[in-house]
């Protein structure tokens, strides 16, 4: 009978118990026995109601919180978010005596849709695209392409951390490409209500290749994006301890280095930055870079390493540019050399390490730029300064279609 719950019952209280980090015996026990009257015991039950629900479209809103005043509550009020592991639980099988009488018959996914994700409008994790910008157009012997800088609204409840991390976006299934999720870096606004993408835009798309980029390059303004995920950049020290920092950039990379650049100038930090590129055309934020150099004279220098230049040129040399102060261009790619050149010893008190590096290219790039420092006794597991940690949901608790 009631009095000695089966195994099954028993688990399913000690899940309950986690939802409310529930104690005391009397409310335990409550849980348990009325359990056995749960249909959240049938799965297959459970799940064709959660189905049902998702199908009509959601309000939206959490309700509550209710008062929880039984001996075992873990404050006396709980919320929604206290309530998010257990979306398809009565609120009978929680409270022995309801906080209050509507209550009755209704499950926690009922109040909490926003936290049970169950809102179908708008999905919670899509971003409206606010603006395109073409920062540059190309002509490479693989095809044409752009950069585009993309300007979207981040919606209400996200958790983006900011201002520099990465997000995922997801193209819709086509052409038989499914699952066409690409990471890019992006850069929250200072008031965090809209986040910027720049991307490069491939030639390409489905049936033959994943097209993420050639999507968003279509993408209408005004029209809505999936982004399932973000993940925050963290700087692996105090970056005003760093006191001098390299910085490798290729080609769209570039984006993802512009703002932690902008803070380390600010913080006083001394930074080089050498940005590979095919030729000068190809240079993005080079205006933003110039400002940074006129405003920092005495800490920041850029070195440019155009692998084609427009006028052929012997390797590693000056090639003819109109250089501000602070900036140099030279022909052949980056390699082993040009980092040595630049990262020992030519800071002005020469043999001083530079201690924390940046690097952000693709990952064949990253991988030879940092084969490249250990050269110089660097190695990325003690001098990267910039790490990503775990991605996340951009909008917390935005589960099944709107995750
Ligand atoms: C952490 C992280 C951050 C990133 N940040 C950015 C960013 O801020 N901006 C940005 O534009 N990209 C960024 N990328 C790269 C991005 O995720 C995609 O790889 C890129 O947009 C290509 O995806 P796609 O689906 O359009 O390519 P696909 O459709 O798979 O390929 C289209 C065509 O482009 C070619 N191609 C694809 N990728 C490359 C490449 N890297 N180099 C040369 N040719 C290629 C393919 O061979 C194919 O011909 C980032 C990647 C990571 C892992």
């Amino acid at each position: 009978g009631e009095s000695t719950p089966t195994k099954h019952q028993r688990k399913k209280a000690r899940r309950l118990r986690e939802v409310l980090r529930l104690r005391a015996p009397r409310f335990l026990t409550g849980v348990s026995l009325t359990l056995a009257r749960s249909t959240l015991l049938d799965p297959p039950f459970a799940m064709g109601l959660s189905m049902a629900v998702v199908g009509v479209l959601a309000s939206c809103v959490d309700r509550g919180p209710w008062p929880c005043l039984e001996s075992g509550c873990p404050r006396s009020s709980v919320s929604c978010e206290d309530l998010g592991s257990a979306c398809r639980a009565f609120f009978r099988d929680i409270w022995l005596s309801l906080p209050s009488a509507d209550l009755e018959g209704r499950r926690v996914q009922d109040e909490c849709s926003a936290t049970c994700g169950l809102c179908s409008d708008p999905p919670a994790s899509h971003c409206t695209l606010v603006s395109r910008e073409v920062l540059m157009e190309a002509h490479e012997p693989s095809g044409t392409f752009e950069v585009q800088r993309l300007t979207f609204a981040l919606p209400a409840g996200a958790h983006a951390s900011g201002p520099t991390a990465h997000v995922k976006v997801r193209a819709p299934d086509s052409g038989g490409q499914r699952n066409r999720v690409r990471a890019y870096s992006m850069r929250l606004d200072s008031s965090n209500s809209s986040f910027t993408l720049t991307v490069k835009i491939y030639p390409g798309g489905p049936p033959h290749t994943r097209g993420t980029s050639a999507y968003l390059g279509g993408v209408a303004v005004g029209s809505q994006v999936h982004v399932p995920q973000t993940r925050a950049l963290r700087w692996a020290t105090e970056p005003t301890r760093a006191s001098r920092v390299g910085l490798i950039a290729f080609g769209v990379g570039i984006a993802e280095c512009m703002e932690p650049l902008e803070f380390l100038l600010a913080a006083g930090v001394e930074v080089r930055l050498v940005y590979g590129n095919r030729h000068e055309r190809q240079i993005l934020y080079r205006r933003e870079l110039r400002e940074l150099l006129q405003q920092y004279p005495s800490t920041f220098a850029v070195r440019h390493c155009l692998s084609r230049p427009d006028a052929p040129h012997e390797p590693d040399t000056e090639v003819e540019s109109e250089c501000v102060a602070g900036e140099r261009a030279t022909a052949g790619r980056a390699n082993a050399g040009v980092v040595a050149e630049e990262f020992v010893g030519s800071w002005g008190d020469e043999g001083a390490r530079t201690a924390y590096y940046v690097v952000v290219g693709t990952g064949r790039m990253e991988h030879a730029a940092w084969e490249w420092l250990a050269a110089l006794g660097v190695s990325r597991r003690d001098n990267d300064l910039l790490q990503g940690v775990r991605w996340q949901p951009l909008v917390p608790h935005a589960r099944g279609r709107n995750a």
